[in-house]
Formats: structure tokens, C-alpha cells, sequence
């Protein structure tokens, strides 16, 4: 998976938000299904003129089963809140790369949802299927990636802690004297 990140607000890691975009990726598409993919993801503090709230995810090459996509979130102070959106525009990503989900071109309001057709018009976002899917999981997968980051900060901790004895008698077992055989 190639992921490119633009415009990224200055309190969050960048390196986060790329793992995490390759978390979610995996937690819901296969590997080589993953491996095909491009997504850029850019922050914007424009969004209301843009036309989205938290965030947005569009597909770039093919309506049809696409590869490369865009995800627009909003610039949120809070990591908590850019994850969980991030997660929501995986699921988008999700739909469409498997194609689940497909745009009908001849008009906009035209859907294809699990092979029936959908108007937009006829129902209310919130009874979107393809949002209570992003709404219903978006939660789980930010939870999971936050557990995962917290569990490598404890190892770490861990690695830290067995690298650096700081008792003396530790050091005089583990370290050589000069001149013996190791
Ligand atoms: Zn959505």
C-alpha cells in the first residue's frame, strides 16, 4: 500500500497516521488487496466550504473496483478524532476497492450497493448502509490501533528496562572482562 500524507497539522506524528492508515487497510481487506492500493490523505482546515464535516473519501482512477483514492479529513487538534475518522474513510476505501460499493456514473445520486441499485434521494444518510458499515466500525478499528500503540510503548519500556541494569552486579555477570573468551 502507498500512502502519501499532505499538509499534516503540527501536533500529529506523521509516521502515526501512515501505520495507521496501513492498520486499518489490513484489519479490512486482504493483503493483496492492500498491496494494490494508493491513498493520499490530506488535511484540510477549509472544510466546511469543501463541503464535508469530519472527512471525506474519494476514488480516483476507476469507479469501478479502484485502487487510488483520496481521503480529505478536517485538521482536529485531537489524534483520538483524526483516527477514528481515518478509520470511517477506510471503510469507504474498503467498499469501493472490493467493489461493494460502486458510483453509478450516469447520476450522481446513483449507487450500487452489495449489487442493488440505491437512490440516494429515497433514504436519510444515517440509514446509509455503507455508513452505518463506516459508523459501526470506526470505533472498533481506532480502539484496536490505540491498543497496539500502547502495547509497543510498554515493550519498549520493557526493552529499556532489561538494556540498562542498574545494579552492579548485573553488569559484572553480563559484561566480559576484558581479555576472556567469549
Ligand atoms: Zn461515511
Amino acid at each position: 500500500m502507498k500512502v502519501r500524507i499532505y499538509n499534516t497539522p503540527k501536533n500529529l506524528k506523521l509516521d502515526v497516521l501512515k501505520r495507521a492508515v496501513e492498520f486499518f487497510g489490513t484489519m479490512l481487506m486482504s493483503k493483496r488487496m492492500c498491496a494494490g492500493l494508493t491513498i493520499f490523505v490530506r488535511f484540510s482546515e477549509t472544510h466546511k466550504q469543501e463541503n464535508f464535516d469530519d472527512g471525506n473519501c474519494t476514488w480516483e482512477d476507476d469507479n469501478h473496483r479502484p485502487k487510488e483514492f483520496s481521503i480529505n479529513l478536517h485538521s482536529y487538534k485531537s489524534m483520538s478524532k483524526v483516527l477514528t475518522t481515518l478509520a470511517h474513510e477506510m471503510v469507504h476505501v474498503k467498499q469501493f476497492a472490493t467493489g461493494e460499493m460502486r458510483d453509478l456514473m450516469r447520476d450522481a445520486h446513483l449507487v450500487s450497493w452489495q449489487g442493488k441499485r440505491f437512490d440516494m434521494r429515497d433514504v436519510e444518510y444515517w440509514d446509509y448502509p455503507w455508513e452505518i458499515d463506516a459508523h459501526g466500525r470506526e470505533l472498533g478499528l481506532y480502539v484496536r490501533f490505540r491498543d497496539l500503540l500502547e502495547k509497543e510503548k510498554r515493550d519498549a519500556k520493557k526493552v529499556t528496562k532489561t538494556k540498562k541494569p542498574s545494579g552492579s552486579k548485573l553488569k559484572a555477570a553480563t559484561v566480559p572482562q576484558e581479555g576472556c573468551q567469549v
